[in-house]
This record gives structure tokens, C-alpha cells and sequence, in this order.
């Protein structure tokens, strides 16, 4: 078992494109840590670069106690999976999950007990013989899951695991994991672009931009408390209200009107106030404006208002409470649930 610690490390591609960007990050031992960020963000160029593939333009990676920055990949204890699995088609299932034992040359009962003994930890023991095609796309991650188990690694990196499923399978895939991951102790370090399935899944979660780590904590911690207006923008399943406002009398007034303030700003301060479509509620001393479009959420409706100025504000409403378009509406915030950014 192993911490993973990266410590100012920039990856460059030879085009010269940044996709790592003097990161710094420590994940704990036995940790599940999603890595999450937009497409093209440098996600699955970190996770390359844990495993060895790229080689740091500069910064040090060590797994444990150990400086694996000069490492080969297979030198450092990491097994990665990669989110097309690269399983290979020639081989069946039990040749795929014992392959790195066949590469460190374990004898050939070992290679076949082992591969048993990881099929049936990941529901594939009907499975051994077939090849990697006559699988469905939940069994071949499960597959590709196996020959990276089988590596006994102490790492365990997973690219975009779930994306391939669809979304049904998605739900099982995921319960799966975690229960995987648990009972193997592996610290394991996921990619994903779905902040709902970061959330769901991680201890703690990464949020990236453009090379750099936003914020890092847990779901919990990056959902009521984003670090800034990026982070709140991308984590939530309804996109949080960001409104400009002005300090005024202990309060923020903002097109719609006006919401409680943080104490000890002077008037006249720029503020960007957050507020979660989940967090308004109707009600007066808030914002005011007309119905301009309500969504269906499932058990829920999202209605956005229009203020006088044009500015969009979000709400959530229980399934049948929805005001009618073009109504005026009045909605104010829960206690506590107001965040301040500096404008
Ligand atoms: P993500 O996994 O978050 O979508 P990537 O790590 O794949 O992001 O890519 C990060 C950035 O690096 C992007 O700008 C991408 O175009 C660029 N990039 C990725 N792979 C290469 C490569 N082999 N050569 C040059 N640029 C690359
Ligand atoms: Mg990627």
C-alpha cells in the first residue's frame, strides 16, 4: 500500500502544450481519489504521468516512501487502466487477467489460479474463456479491472473508468468499484469529467483547469464550499447562481434585489454571490423576477427567473409546486447557504 505525492511537476508535450502545470498533490494511502476536470484539462496526462508513461518536464513523483520520478512504469508498483481497457483481443479473458504474471514469468498453474481467483472477486467466472469480443462493456471493464488487480500493485489508476457504460450499468459499475476498492485497500486514483460521479464515488476529489489543481477536498467540502467561481460552476447537477452584487448596508444587492451580506464588507464592495438552485426557496426579502423557463429535474422542476435586468436566477421546486411562465416570483436564500467570491 502507498501515498502517491507529486510535488511541482509540469508535463509537456513535445508541441509544447502545458497539460500539467507545476501541480502539486498528495493522495492518501488506501485513498479513492477522483481526478475531475472539463475534457482537455490534463486529467489523464497526470494520471500518464503517475504511472510513468510521461516523463515530468519537472517536479518529482513518489509512491510511498519511495522517488519513482526517474522510474520505468513498470518499476513503481502502479497498474493503470486505460479507458478504452486495452485489453488485448488475441487472449481470452483468464490470458488478459494473468498477463502480468505471464510477463513476470510466474509458473502456468499460478497464472491460471490466479486468474480464477481475481474472475471471482469481479463476477467473471463463467467468463475465462471467452475473448475480450464476445463481451459486453461492463464485463470487458471488469476484465481489464481483473489484469490490473492481478499486477498486485500497490497503485491503482483508473482513466475514465465508467464512460463507456452505458448509464444503467454505470450505477452497478460504480457500486462495484467502490466495494473493489475497499476490500483490496488499493489507493486508487480515478478520472472523470462527471462531477456527479466524482462525487459519489471519492473519499476526496481533485478539481483541475488547464494544467492546475482548483481545489481539493472532499465531495462534501467542494459542494457546500467551492474555492472559487470555476469549482462552483462545475460541481452540482444544476449550475449554481453566480450573481454580481454590491455591499450595501449589511446586505448584497444584486439586479433582483437583495440578500444577506458578510459581515465587516464596506459598502460599495464588488462581490460575486453563489447560491444553489437548491438553496432558494420562495419567499419575499429576496429576489424578485419572472418565470421564464421551468425544466423538468424528475422529482423536482428547475425554474429560472428573469430579473428586470435579464439576469438568470435558478430554483428548484417540488414536482407540482411549478409557477406558471411568466409569473412573478419572489425567492429567497436558506440560512447560511449564501458564498461570497471577490468580484
Ligand atoms: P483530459 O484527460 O483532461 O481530457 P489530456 O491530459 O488528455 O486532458 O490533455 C491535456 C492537454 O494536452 C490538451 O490540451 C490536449 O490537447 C493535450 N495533449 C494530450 N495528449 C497530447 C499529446 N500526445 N501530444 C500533444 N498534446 C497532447
Ligand atoms: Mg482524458
Amino acid at each position: 500500500m502507498a501515498a502517491i505525492d507529486i510535488a511541482g511537476v509540469s508535463t509537456v508535450y513535445p508541441n509544447g502544450v502545458r497539460a500539467v502545470d507545476a501541480l502539486d498533490l498528495h493522495v492518501a494511502d488506501g485513498e479513492l481519489f477522483a481526478l475531475l476536470g472539463p475534457s482537455g484539462c490534463g486529467k489523464t496526462t497526470l494520471l500518464r504521468t503517475i504511472a510513468g508513461l510521461e516523463v515530468p518536464a519537472a517536479g518529482a513523483v513518489a509512491i510511498g516512501p519511495r522517488d519513482v520520478t526517474r522510474r520505468q512504469p513498470g518499476e513503481r508498483g502502479v497498474a493503470m487502466v486505460f479507458q478504452d481497457y486495452a485489453l488485448f483481443p488475441h487472449m481470452t479473458v483468464a490470458e488478459n487477467i494473468a498477463y502480468p504474471l505471464r510477463v513476470r514469468r510466474a509458473p502456468r498453474s499460478r497464472q491460471r489460479e490466479a486468474a480464477a481467483e481475481v474472475a471471482g472477486g469481479l463476477s467473471l467466472s463463467g467468463l475465462l474463456d471467452r475473448r475480450p469480443g464476445q463481451l459486453s462493456g461492463g464485463q470487458q471493464q471488469r476484465a481489464a479491472l481483473g489484469r490490473a488487480v492481478a499486477a498486485g500493485a500497490d497503485v491503482l489508476l483508473l482513466d475514465e473508468p465508467l464512460s463507456n457504460l452505458d448509464a444503467r450499468l454505470r450505477l452497478e459499475a460504480r457500486t462495484f468499484l467502490k466495494r473493489l476498492q475497499r476490500e483490496l485497500a488499493l489507493t486508487t486514483v480515478f478520472v472523470t469529467h462527471d462531477q456527479a460521479e466524482a462525487l459519489a464515488l471519492a473519499d476526496r476529489v481533485a478539481v483541475m483547469e488547464a494544467g492546475r489543481i482548483r481545489q481539493v477536498g472532499t465531495p462534501r467540502e467542494v459542494f457546500q464550499r467551492p474555492a472559487d467561481t470555476f469549482v462552483a460552476n462545475f460541481i452540482g447537477s444544476t449550475p449554481m447562481n453566480l450573481l454580481t452584487a454590491e455591499v450595501r448596508d449589511g446586505r448584497v444587492e444584486c439586479a433582483g434585489g437583495s440578500l444577506p451580506g458578510l459581515p465587516g464588507l464596506a459598502d460599495g464592495t464588488p462581490v460575486v454571490v453563489g447560491v444553489r438552485p437548491e438553496y432558494l426557496t420562495r419567499g419575499d426579502d429576496g429576489l424578485t423576477g419572472r418565470v421564464a423557463v421551468v425544466e423538468n429535474l424528475g422529482v423536482s422542476s428547475l425554474v429560472t427567473l428573469e430579473c428586470a435586468d435579464g439576469t438568470p436566477v435558478g430554483f428548484t421546486v417540488p414536482e407540482h409546486e411549478e409557477p406558471a411562465p411568466g409569473e412573478p416570483v419572489s425567492v429567497r436564500a436558506a440560512p447560511g447557504r449564501l458564498l461570497f467570491y471577490g468580484a
